[in-house]
């Protein structure tokens, strides 16, 4: 069988060349990494896990037109993107205060926000990914104003429909980060999410408790990263309900 292409490897994916033009192969691996790879571990599962439950948001979001990269899940640990240029900015959208907004502004975690909050961090792992502004973005030439209106109505849309999925299963969308790619049909160019939307990009606490479901479990060592990451994907049926009583039916 010919060896695939290798396009790109991250901390948690690899990108082959897909198999017809314009596509790519998004394998997601085991690897967790935290503080910009300064810690790090290989965690059984995980790849798998947020393979499922990209595919489940991408899809949903596709359903209600916002346009996402995704295309199918090839299998356990693969998915078939649209190939993009991503832009290279990390969009974080914030409901409740939480990381480094806590840290920068000294508001305790768990404050509700008085809306949505969307910050810009520009995509450079050597610089840690540092906040930026709109005017470094338009300055630098990173987005144009128009690029920018529509991914801060894409971040918005997806925070909604995120937020929803999550409240529904009894999960709190603290925040999350989302990456946006350009796709050129004819003249035109079209924004779309890319990227992954999963528990290693969001963060998710169980509104009764306040039990984290997300990578910080990984980050502040609170336990088991992949019966966190399950946890979120049984409520939302994305793996079969083990271990729950069949309904009993009255009469
Ligand atoms: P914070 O800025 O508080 O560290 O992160 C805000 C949100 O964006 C969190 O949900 C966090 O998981 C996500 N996030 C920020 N930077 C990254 C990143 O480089 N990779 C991933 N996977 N998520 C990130």
């Amino acid at each position: 069988m010919a060896r695939r292409k290798k396009i790109y490897e991250g901390k948690a994916k690899i990108l082959y060349e897909g198999p017809e033009p314009g596509t790519i192969v998004q394998y997601f691996k085991d690897d967790a990494t935290a503080f910009n790879a300064e810690k790090k571990d290989v965690i059984d599962g995980k790849g798998v896990l947020n393979n499922r439950l990209s595919e489940f948001f991408m899809t949903g979001l596709n359903q209600i037109g916002v346009p996402t990269h995704f295309i199918r899940r090839l299998n356990m640990r693969e998915q078939l993107v649209r190939n993009c240029e991503i832009v290279p900015l990390e969009i974080i959208v914030r409901n409740y205060a939480a990381g480094t907004m806590s840290k920068r502004l000294g508001i305790a975690e768990g404050t509700q926000l008085p809306r949505p909050i969307v910050e810009y961090c520009y995509k450079d792992d050597a610089l840690g990914d540092p906040l930026v502004t709109e005017e470094h973005i338009a300055a630098f030439g990173w987005a144009s104003q128009q690029d920018m209106d529509d991914i801060l109505s894409l971040a918005l849309r997806v925070n909604d429909f995120m937020s929803g999925m999550m409240l529904a299963v009894g999960i709190r969308l603290v925040d999350f980060k989302i990456e946006i790619g350009r796709v050129f049909e004819g003249d035109f160019q079209r924004l779309i999410v890319a990227d992954e939307i999963s528990p290693d990009s969001c963060r998710l606490w169980d509104i009764e408790t306040g039990q984290k479901l997300d990578k910080d479990v990984f980050r502040r060592d609170l336990g088991s990263l992949t019966d966190a990451y399950s946890e979120v994907a049984r409520r939302l049926g994305v793996l079969p309900k083990s271990n729950v009583a069949k309904p009993t039916l009255i009469n």
